[in-house]
Parts: C-alpha cells; sequence; structure tokens
C-alpha cells in the first residue's frame, strides 16, 4: 500500500496553524468582551488556550457557560493546587516501558506518536506530560517497533498522543504499514479528537491509508457533549465507517458541561444516530489544574443509574475511572 501523499501543507494544516491561542480574542468571537474571569498562568507555562475556529462557530455566542467555551478557556482557577491532584495520575510514567510506549493491559499497548494536539482541553489527563522525552516519532519509532515485534501478545496497537491524527499521512501510512507487517498485530486502534474538533481533516489521503490497510482499525473518537457533533463532523464520521472503521466514543465527565442526566442521554442518541457506539464515561483523571470539573463518585453514581434507566443497556457507556497499576480500566459497579 505504499503511496506517497502530498508533503505540501495540506487544507487542514493550515487551519490546524490558524486556530486560536490568544483568550481575548477567543472572548472577542465569543462576545464575552467584559467577561470578568481571569486567566490561568498555564497558558504561558506550556498548556496555551487552542482552539479551531470550526469548535468555537459551534459555541453559543453571549453564554459563558456554554458547554463546549468551558472546556478549553483557562480560567485562572487552574492555578490553583489541590494536595489530591497530582502530575501524573494514572502513573502513564511508570507505565512506560520503552520511550513511546505505554503498556498497562495485556494485549494491547499504546503509542505515544505526538505531543501535539488540534485543541488545548483544560481537565486533560497528559497536560504536564512531558512528551519532548516521550513521543515515539522521531527517535524511538524503530525502537517502539521492535517492542512491539518481540511480542506475541501484542494484538492491538493504539496510536494515542496527543492526537495522533496531527501527524501527517506519509507518516501515518508508514507507521501502519510497519505494523502490518508484524504479524501477531491484529488491528490498529486511534485514539483521536480530531473528527470532532477539526473534521477537515478526514481528508483523501487518510481515508486512502486507512481504507487500504489490511488491519482491523477501530476509532475511538472523544466527545463530551452533542453540540459538539454538527454536520461537518458526521460527515466524516460516516465516511470513516464506509470505509470499514468500527466507530467508538469515550467521554470524561465533567462538572458544569456534562453532568446532567438529560445531557448524558443526549449525547448517547445524538452518537448512535450517527453512527457511533458510546464506549466508556471516564470519571475525570485527578491532574493538577482541573479539580474545578471533576465530579464526585456520589453525584457520577446517581447520575449513572438515572442513565441506565432511560437508554438501551448498548448506549450506556461504560463508567470507568482509572487506576495506577490496574490491570484494566475500572468500571463503577453500585
Ligand atoms: C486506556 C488505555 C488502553 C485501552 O484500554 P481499553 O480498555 O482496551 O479501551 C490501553 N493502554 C493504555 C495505557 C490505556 O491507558
Ligand atoms: S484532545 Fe485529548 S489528549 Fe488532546 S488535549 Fe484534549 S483530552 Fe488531551
Amino acid at each position: 500500500m505504499i503511496k506517497q501523499f502530498l508533503d505540501s501543507p495540506q487544507s487542514w494544516q493550515i487551519t490546524l496553524a490558524n486556530a486560536i491561542h490568544d483568550p481575548k480574542e477567543l472572548l472577542a468571537l465569543m462576545e464575552l468582551d467584559s467577561y470578568p474571569q481571569e486567566i490561568s498562568k498555564s497558558i504561558e507555562r506550556g498548556f496555551s488556550l487552542r482552539v479551531p475556529h470550526s469548535y468555537v462557530a459551534r459555541m453559543k455566542k453571549g453564554d459563558p457557560n456554554d458547554p463546549l467555551f468551558l472546556q478549553v478557556f483557562p480560567l485562572a482557577i487552574e492555578d490553583k493546587t489541590d494536595p489530591s491532584f497530582s502530575l501524573d495520575p494514572v502513573g502513564d510514567l511508570t507505565a512506560t516501558t520503552v520511550p513511546g510506549v505505554l503498556q498497562k493491559y495485556i494485549g494491547r499497548v499504546l503509542l505515544i506518536t505526538t505531543g501535539a494536539c488540534a485543541i488545548h482541553c483544560r481537565y486533560c489527563f497528559r497536560r504536564h506530560f512531558p512528551y519532548t522525552e516521550h513521543h515515539a516519532v522521531k527517535n524511538y519509532w524503530r525502537e517502539a517497533l521492535q517492542y512491539i515485534a518481540q511480542d506475541s501478545s501484542i494484538k492491538e496497537v493504539i496510536l494515542s498522543g496527543g492526537d495522533p491524527l496531527v501527524l501527517s499521512d506519509n507518516r501515518l501510512a508508514n507507521l501502519v504499514q510497519k505494523l502490518e507487517d508484524i504479524p501477531h498485530v491484529k488491528r490498529i486502534r486511534i485514539h483521536t479528537r480530531l473528527p470532532i474538533v477539526l473534521p477537515e481533516r478526514i481528508n483523501e489521503s487518510l481515508l486512502y491509508w486507512l481504507a487500504n490497510t489490511s488491519l482491523q482499525r477501530v476509532i475511538v473518537i472523544h466527545t463530551n457533549h452533542a453540540n459538539e457533533i454538527d454536520q461537518n463532523v458526521v460527515s466524516v464520521l460516516r465516511k470513516l465507517s464506509d470505509i470499514g472503521c468500527y466507530l467508538f466514543n469515550q467521554t470524561v465527565l465533567l462538572r458544569r458541561i456534562n453532568d446532567e442526566v438529560d445531557t448524558l442521554v443526549n449525547l448517547s442518541e445524538r452518537l448512535f444516530e450517527v453512527g457511533v457506539i458510546p464506549y466508556y464515561l471516564h470519571m475525570l483523571d485527578k491532574v493538577q489544574g482541573a479539580a474545578h470539573f471533576e465530579v464526585d463518585l456520589i453525584k457520577a453514581q446517581s447520575l449513572y443509574k438515572k442513565l441506565r434507566a432511560q437508554l438501551p443497556g448498548y448506549l450506556v457507556p461504560l463508567l470507568v475511572q482509572e487506576q495506577a497499576g490496574a490491570p484494566n480500566k475500572l468500571p463503577l459497579f453500585f
């Protein structure tokens, strides 16, 4: 399946380069010029504001409580330290086997392909991850592939990051081709938020290599609110499922964003309407700077009970908590 793709800047790369970084610009676009909130210092310490214009277009103007706006706007409250929130809440640093490879669970490994994302979600559990030492693209590609080739129990390779789809199609096609050469690898899984936040990324060249690999393909998107799913998103999700990708979604349970049962019901219904199965509903990972997004366990369980009463079982995502050292993501049964 070797095919060289254009190396000239693609339109999605230009759109990404034009993403908004300045909180004042975002406030102006949101028609919130007199918004009194102070801005977090974290944006100067490596976790900047970043949001593509098309995502801002889906926000309700003039509404400081818009659920999309709240996911990306760096409030000063992020700077408050909370002793129960850490820099590496899910033990990613200790689960690192070779640089760029995380293996926590049997049968699947996760590749940190890049540290970059098209959007910066303020609750991100990897907001402090030292990507420059870890991402697998440049120096460690070979080592990561060797690691996978040596362990025949690995059936699935998860491309993660950051967001793997910010890499060029040449790089991705190349990686996938090397994975195809490893006989025990049966499928690739792509953890990406780009079909949601930068749908134009799902372009012809991406669809080409994705359609032409012999590996099975699973795509796990990340969306937290039905308002994120507009017509452009619907259209690229259809293209992905038309070429035979299995589509799932993960959501993070977030205070003021989706911590109401109607919001979660709407999200599941909307996902199914557009061909995506709800997979996980994650409890927030306790990363420093994200404490104000936390939904406590009692509230989460009560919400979940109502969710299960309102939806068919196949539209109820599994409520899970990631725990460092555990053999899988822990379902929160009650
Ligand atoms: C979440 C995660 C996975 C995937 O877990 P599934 O339950 O298979 O979705 C794999 N590896 C790592 C390191 C993870 O954090
Ligand atoms: S897209 Fe995912 S990895 Fe990127 S900032 Fe958002 S939550 Fe973090």
